[in-house]
């Protein structure tokens, strides 16, 4: 099998992995970025974009990372089309392994891996899973077209999931387990007022109802309060599970410091990837990996800089350092 060295190879290419890639590339650094499992990130399953800076009117998310990769390979970026399944941080220099084989070496690592989307856990989630359970609305969401179907949530992800359904379905039931949302006003009023969305406040999905034949799929919801565990089953024919995000870090354990729900530690204000509390050199993270905060592109995108001027500077110290 191959083994090729870069100077960067930046892992992931949502947001802050091109962005990343478009500063180092500008920088000369001819980085190699790996697409992932995932290539373009969490925003290729978004549905409209109206807050990332640049486009006065609503674009697609899709689109919108089609434009950052190639603006990124413009620049100079090599694309690999490959999935890292091991790494090494702390090796010199850094040794990652892909899912196609190829082993790939760098004198700096920025981390860009992203955040995956987060399953509620029950046993009828599974066994409907694709076969009316979904977690992206804008991939499944016209196998509903004029039947009721729920979403569960209620962050941003759950209120957009449930205004583009409602464009599309007969009805959406927004389920959430708390009496407010989380997230922008903007979106809360939309769903307020749509009169094809309902949202039903203090309910938990108990369980997902359907057939289970070979023609099957989901026919209900039996949902549970969260004040008085009373149940009631509605009729859906969809269900949409938008409850967060779980940060792609499962290959740095032991290697990086994380916190509890597995988000990579930065020092505050910085990029720089830590273990036991110290910096470890060459090893950056930008974006969702490293942020359980904001979790925006434009944040994300805003990380991804950072990180390839720290790479620059890191690299030119170690020249420096060679050289002397
Ligand atoms: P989020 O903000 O973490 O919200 C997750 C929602 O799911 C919360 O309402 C949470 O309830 C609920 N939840 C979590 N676990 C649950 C469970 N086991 N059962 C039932 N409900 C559960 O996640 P997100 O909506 O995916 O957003 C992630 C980040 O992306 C946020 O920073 C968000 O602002 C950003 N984002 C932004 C936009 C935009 O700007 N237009 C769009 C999408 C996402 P509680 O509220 O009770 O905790």
């Amino acid at each position: 099998m191959t083994t090729q060295h870069h100077k960067l190879v930046i892992i992931g290419s949502g947001a802050a992995g091109c962005s990343a890639a478009i500063y180092a590339a500008r920088a000369g650094l001819a980085p190699a970025m790996i697409r992932g499992m995932q290539p373009g990130g969490q925003l290729t399953i978004t549905t409209e974009v109206e807050n990332y800076p640049g486009f006065a009117d609503a674009i697609e998310g899709p689109w919108l990372m089609q434009q950052m990769e190639k603006q990124a390979e413009n620049c100079g970026t090599q694309l690999v089309n490959d999935f890292i399944k091991e790494i090494d941080v702390h090796a010199n220099p850094k040794t990652m392994l892909g899912e196609s084989g190829t082993t790939y070496t760098a004198d700096a690592v920025i981390i860009a891996t992203g955040a995956s989307a987060k399953w509620l856990g029950m046993e009828s989630e599974a066994k409907f899973n694709g076969r009316g359970v979904s977690a992206c609305a804008t991939c499944d969401g016209a196998f509903y077209r004029n039947q009721k179907v729920a979403v569960i949530g209620g962050g941003n992800s759950a209120k957009e999931e449930a205004l583009y359904l409602a464009n599309i379905c007969d009805h959406v039931t927004l389920v959430h387990r708390r009496d407010s949302f989380r997230g922008e006003q903007i979106l809360t009023d939309r769903v307020l007022a749509h009169d094809k969305i309902t949202v039903k406040w203090d309910s938990a999905p108990d369980e997902i109802l359907g057939d289970e034949g070979p023609t099957g799929g989901v026919t209900g919801m039996r949902l549970k309060s969260t004040k008085t565990g009373a149940t009631e089953e509605i009729d859906v024919h969809g269900v949409f599970v938008a409850i967060g995000h779980k940060p792609n870090t499962d290959i740095f354990k032991n290697q990086l410091d994380m916190d509890e729900t597995g988000y990579l530690d930065v020092t505050a204000g910085t990029v720089d990837a830590l273990h036991n509390g110290q910096k470890v050199a060459g090893v950056f993270a930008a974006g969702d990996v490293a942020d359980n905060v904001y979790r925006q592109a434009v944040t994300a995108a805003g990380m991804g800089c950072m990180a390839a001027l720290d790479v620059n500077r890191y690299l030119d110290n170690l020249e420096a350092a060679a050289a002397a």
